[in-house]
């Protein structure tokens, strides 16, 4: 929408899309008199913190910020500073603090400057508080449910000269249309749905995040279309539980067939997805993803933990012996398939026989890569009230024993593909080594190769020449230097 066009003379729109650009175009006005009066441009960095989820908003956080005329920057030096926060670990609360203290002396520098945060740890309630109390050069709070809403709050906070805070505890509807920058040019994230249901008992994302939303197939779709038309070959589905996408719709549908739906968009190469749910991945899904042209040869399934007492304290409704049966069940469909997980060592109570199951496990599905956590215990979640929570120099020995165990396995399985030639998406110029192109295997490994650098963007067919730990080195095959 050309914000040009757009009426500011009047009362705001009630359409509430019509409304954000309503403020935005009033923004970009007051940036630009701004710009003129400092003789430079006004600038704005944002700074994410946590999952994909966090990424993808930023990436509509920034699309406003760029929408109303400020120039983005990767320096905290700049006219706004917005962290887009993660609250799913307690390392991650305590970075922000941490950081606050030194946007604090950047904005006695700099008397232009302004501060907002947002994301899930400002649906807290106790941080919001903290914040109000102890760091009160912050300008602006939102929460996750109204990112939308981000040019009205930074009109309001211009005309009230005092702190804005807006949380919702839920979100009231999914608002498409924003604008929205993206990172890649060829590679995108696309939210899919909201919020969460399944309340695993460590797990603070339902509070913060709210109840599960599925956006509509028609909405995603052409998204996705515009995506293309727009030279993305690559997009990664978000959602917390994408296995149950559409149960909610007025016509419900499920992932399976969501997935089915996209694979027919023109111009799209490849479609990943995260996260799913081990108790919620149904056999139409992994038949799907066995016909798949475009779905990629990567599975990305959270264990959590490998023994099923644990996994019942969890409320994963899953036992260890189901998530095998399942894994097999792919592994027989989708062959040479790639798995990876996420492991939470040190839940309440785990005793040394609950985490030689883990080992167990992780033997046994032989992961390309895992993520490992140890558990963080967040205030009001049902796991932060069980007694017998794990010691450090416990939790820290089985950590090291894990990811020692998941690197032994890892480093025999990334060389299996060595001598065979393989499509890459070629993402970028190496940057240690300018005369190789960097690009992912459908696998999501790491190639470097010679090339140059008209490939980015293309997928491109690479002999995988050597296996170097993690990553291949390779070789671009002749002829192959356009999409495929
Ligand atoms: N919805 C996704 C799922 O169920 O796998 C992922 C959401 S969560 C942001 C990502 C990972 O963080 C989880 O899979 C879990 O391993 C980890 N995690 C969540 N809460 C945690 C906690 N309290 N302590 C340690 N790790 C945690
Ligand atoms: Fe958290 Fe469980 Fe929901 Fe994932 S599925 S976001 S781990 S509650």
């Amino acid at each position: 929408m050309n914000l040009e066009h757009i009426d500011i003379s009047g009362k705001p729109p009630i359409e509430e899309i019509e409304k954000q650009y309503y403020y935005m175009a009033i923004l970009k006005k007051w940036v630009e008199k701004k710009s003129k009066e400092l003789g430079r441009p006004l600038t704005c960095c944002t700074v994410t913190f946590g999952c994909q989820m966090n990424a993808r908003d930023s990436e509509k956080i920034v699309g406003i910020f760029e929408k109303i005329g400020y120039q983005m920057v990767e320096d905290e030096h700049a006219d706004f500073v917005i962290f887009n926060t993660c609250t799913v670990r307690e390392n991650a609360n305590l970075k922000v603090y941490g950081r606050l203290g030194y946007l604090k002396k950047l904005k006695e520098q700099n008397p232009h400057m302004m501060i907002a945060l947002c994301g899930c740890m400002m649906q807290e309630d106790a941080v919001v508080e903290k914040i109000r109390q102890s760091y009160r050069f912050v300008d602006i709070i939102f929460g996750t449910h109204n990112i939308f809403k981000l040019a009205e709050l930074i009109h309001t906070r211009l005309e009230s000269k005092s702190m804005i805070i807006d949380i919702w505890k839920d979100a009231v509807e999914i608002v498409e249309d924003l604008p929205s920058e993206r990172k890649y040019s060829f590679k995108a994230g696309v939210n899919i749905m909201f919020g969460c249901n399944n309340f695993c008992t460590y797990c603070i994302v339902p509070y913060v995040r709210g109840r599960e939303r599925s956006r509509n197939p028609k909405d995603i779709i052409r998204e996705i279309e515009a995506l293309t038309a727009d030279g993305v070959v690559e997009i990664m589905l978000l959602g917390q539980n994408v296995n149950s996408y559409g149960k909610n719709l007025e016509v419900p549908m499920t992932f399976a067939q969501l997935l089915e739906e996209i694979e027919k968009v023109d111009g799209l190469e490849r479609i990943r997805f995260m996260t799913p749910h081990p108790k919620d991945l149904s056999d139409e899904l992994i038949e799907v993803m066995s016909k798949s042209k475009k779905i990629c040869n990567h599975l990305h399934l959270p264990v959590q933990s490998g023994s099923s007492r644990i996994l019942k304290m969890m409320n994963r409704h899953y036992t260890k012996e189901q998530y095998l049966e399942l894994v097999d069940k792919i592994k027989e469909k989708v062959p040479n398939i790639s798995l990876t997980t996420d492991i939470i060592v040190g839940f309440p109570g785990e005793t040394e026989e609950d985490f030689l199951e883990t080992m167990d496990v992780v033997k046994k599905v032989r992961y390309d890569s895992a993520y490992t956590f140890i558990y963080s215990k967040r205030t009001g979640t049902p796991a932060a009230q069980m007694e017998e929570q794990v010691g450090e120099d416990v939790i820290k020995n089985r950590f090291d024993r894990l990811l020692k165990e998941i690197q032994s396995i890892s480093a025999e399985l990334v060389g299996r593909d060595a001598g065979t030639i393989q499509k890459v998406l070629v993402e970028e110029v190496n940057s240690q080594n300018h005369a190789l192109m960097t690009g992912r295997l459908s696998n999501n490994i790491l190639v470097h190769f010679e090339g140059n650098k008209d490939l980015i963007g293309r997928i491109a067919e690479v002999k995988l020449t050597e296996c170097k730990g993690f990553y291949y080195m390779g070789k671009l095959v002749e002829g192959s230097d356009s999409t495929i």
